[in-house]
């Protein structure tokens, strides 16, 4: 699951939506429980600011790691 935490207003409807409790919020941040996930995606379609989504591209590991690092400097720039 891709989370874009920038956009996330902490408005909780995801993780009520969730029927497993794979989405916990704990201390102002998401738990994610990938063992419990069903992929059922509730999560997904109650998100109204499009926060949460499930890629469906393959990607290789460096993509993987590539993308992070951008998502990271992001991050860092807007700190
Ligand atoms: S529904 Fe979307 S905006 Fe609301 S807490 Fe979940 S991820 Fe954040
Ligand atoms: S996909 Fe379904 S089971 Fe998984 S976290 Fe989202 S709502 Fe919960």
């Amino acid at each position: 699951m891709m989370y874009n935490e920038r956009v996330c207003t902490d408005c909780l409807a995801c993780s009520h939506a969730c029927p497993t409790g794979a989405l916990q919020y704990r201390e102002q941040k998401f738990m994610f429980h990938a063992d419990s996930c069903n992929l059922c995606r509730r999560c997904e379609r109650e998100c109204y600011f499009t926060a949460r989504s499930f890629s469906s591209k393959q990607m290789t590991l460096e993509e993987v790691i590539e993308e992070s690092t951008r998502e990271m400097q992001f991050k860092r720039g807007a700190d």
